[in-house]
């Protein structure tokens, strides 16, 4: 079972305003890895991850997943997105109604839809009390967390999170991967979108590297670090070694392109 896109290409805009984001875009990813997709902000992220559940479509090249085209509408259950800011993906009066969009959709309903609410809710470790409430009355952390909760709660069998990081504390971002892992464990495919590799860099199987909508780098971590000029290695050694430390470093001071600037520049 794979999401695998060939030769994707996408521009946006028609005639003069028409401007390329995708080009030739080729990549399988299993429903049993995890993998990054990482660059940096405006090199096509977002955009390439919107083609993997049919959200958008390309121009040419295309899109299959566990077989199907991503114009099929059972392509929007297998892939579910969580994107950047959750709030924009919540918008009824109660969690429970949030949590359960999706899976009405689908149409489920009674006691099924009521059950996978709840294993949302409980797979992302928050509890049942916070059904009842308002959205718009939590945390930024516990909206991702909800937000994240009514992608689970539509059971994917891969689950896309563009930038899921952002905003997060250092404990919030332990958690965040500690349930990524428990769900590739339980065999869901996982890609984590973000424009900070170290975000990234120690909780896949695999890494994308886009540039200016095309495939720099494709391989596994260790190759990556392997690929890069000395000083960047070290940069990142002393990046993680901080982070494994528990110790809150600045993600934008310590990101490799900021690294790569301050080398560079000395
Ligand atoms: P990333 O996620 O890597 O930050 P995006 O995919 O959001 O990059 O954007 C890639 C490029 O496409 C950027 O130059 C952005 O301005 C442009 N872009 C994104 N969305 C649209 C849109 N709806 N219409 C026109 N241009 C867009």
């Amino acid at each position: 079972m794979s999401i695998d896109v060939k030769g994707l290409c996408f521009s946006y805009g028609k005639g003069k305003n028409e401007v390329q984001v995708l080009k030739d875009i080729t990549f399988s990813i299993d429903s049993n890895e995890s993998v990054g997709i990482v660059g940096k902000v405006g090199c096509g992220k977002t955009t390439l991850i919107k083609h993997l559940n049919g959200l958008l479509m390309p121009d040419s090249g295309n899109v299959t997943v566990d077989g199907l085209p991503s114009s099929k509408k059972e392509v929007c259950k297998k892939v579910g997105i969580l994107f950047q800011h959750p709030s924009k993906q919540l918008f009824c009066s109660t969690v429970f109604e949030d949590i359960a969009y999706g899976p009405t959709n689908f149409g489920v309903r009674g006691d099924e839809l009521d059950s996978c609410v709840h294993e949302a809710i409980r797979e992302v470790g928050l509890a049942e009390e916070i059904l009842e409430r308002s959205p718009f009355t939590l945390s930024g952390g516990e909206m991702r967390l909800v937000a994240l909760a009514g992608v689970l709660s539509s059971f994917p069998d891969y689950i896309v999170l563009d930038e899921p990081t952002s905003g997060l504390s250092s404990s919030g971002k332990a958690n965040l991967f500690r349930i990524l892992d428990s769900l590739k464990n339980n065999g869901v495919g996982i890609v984590l979108v973000s424009h900070q590799l170290e975000d990234v860099l120690d909780v896949v199987d695999r890494l994308i590297y886009l540039d200016n909508g095309k495939i720099a780098f494709e391989g596994t971590p260790s190759e990556y670090l392997a690929s890069m000029p000395s000083p960047v290695p070290q940069v990142t050694e002393l990046m993680r070694g901080l982070k494994r430390s528990g110790i809150d470093v600045k993600d934008d001071i310590f990101s490799v392109d900021h690294a790569f600037e301050e080398i560079y520049a000395a």
